[in-house]
């Protein structure tokens, strides 16, 4: 079966292709389907670099990027938009909501290209606030009148509106309380067992990254460590490279 994510090579040069700084160097990754992976890595490593190229809203300077399959790279904007739009939810350590729309006009935003009806998008709206824990009566608040940790939920709802397969969560947790932060990763490991949805968590802390079936560390650019944890007995694997 096709990988859910599929690096080949992947290297990333801001500005100068010649004289530039690599924010990624030869990166092989391999993420199949349904697997919750986590990425560590200092400040400035390359994991939003990383999740910018799956996304496709950046192109490789070298090698291949494939999202089930298709390669992100030889797809046209509106296919790689496409894209985007049906396979990947995105999350955000600033959550990315917009301030002055309520949070129903929030999570409906992305069915708007989707030409699905109001009616249809109120009704999903209400559903997904309800998975992600929170109740039906904060679709007509905004975010500022939220939590930090029910506005992070608000944004999950908004990736997981369109139905995705995969979700890029780029510091989710970042801007929480560990308490908080530790609800929203119990969120995420739930959606993955039980949506099968494939998960990959980019976060600076090692707690966070237990969540992960198997753990991928960057360091300047590079894959430096890349570990399995083990589903039943919960012992971490070293594979070695
Ligand atoms: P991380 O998310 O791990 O903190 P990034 O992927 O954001 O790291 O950045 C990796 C490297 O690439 C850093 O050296 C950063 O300064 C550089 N970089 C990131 N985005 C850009 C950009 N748009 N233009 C130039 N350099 C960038
Ligand atoms: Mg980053």
């Amino acid at each position: 079966m096709t990988d859910a994510i599929a690096l080949e090579g992947v290297s990333k040069r801001y500005g100068d292709e010649a004289l530039g700084l690599s924010a990624l160097s030869d990166i092989d990754l391999s993420v199949p389907h349904g697997q919750f992976l986590s990425v560590m890595g200092a400040s400035g490593s390359g994991k939003s670099t990383l999740l910018n190229l799956i996304a496709g809203l950046d192109r490789p300077s070298s090698g291949r990027v494939f999202v089930h399959g298709q390669d992100v790279g030889q797809l046209s904007d509106d296919a790689r938009s496409d894209l985007r739009l049906h396979e990947i939810g995105f999350v955000f350590q600033s959550f990315n909501l917009f301030p002055n729309f309520t949070v129903e006009e929030n999570i409906v935003w992305p069915l708007k290209f989707l030409r699905v009806s109001w009616k249809e998008a109120q009704r999903r709206a209400a559903v997904t606030l309800e998975q992600v824990g929170i109740e039906t009566t904060a679709l007509e608040r905004r975010p500022g009148e939220l939590s930090g940790g029910e506005q992070q939920r608000v944004a999950i709802a908004r990736a997981l509106v369109t139905e995705p397969r995969l979700l890029l969560a780029d510091e989710p947790t970042g801007n929480l309380d560990s308490r908080t932060g530790q609800a929203v990763l119990d969120l995420l490991l739930e959606l993955n067992r039980e949506r099968r949805l494939t998960v990959l968590l980019v976060t600076h802390s090692t707690f966070a990254a237990t969540y992960g079936h198997r753990t991928v560390e960057i360091q300047d650019g590079r894959i430096v460590n890349d570990v399995h944890a083990s589903d039943s007995q919960g012992r971490i694997v070293p594979i070695g490279r």
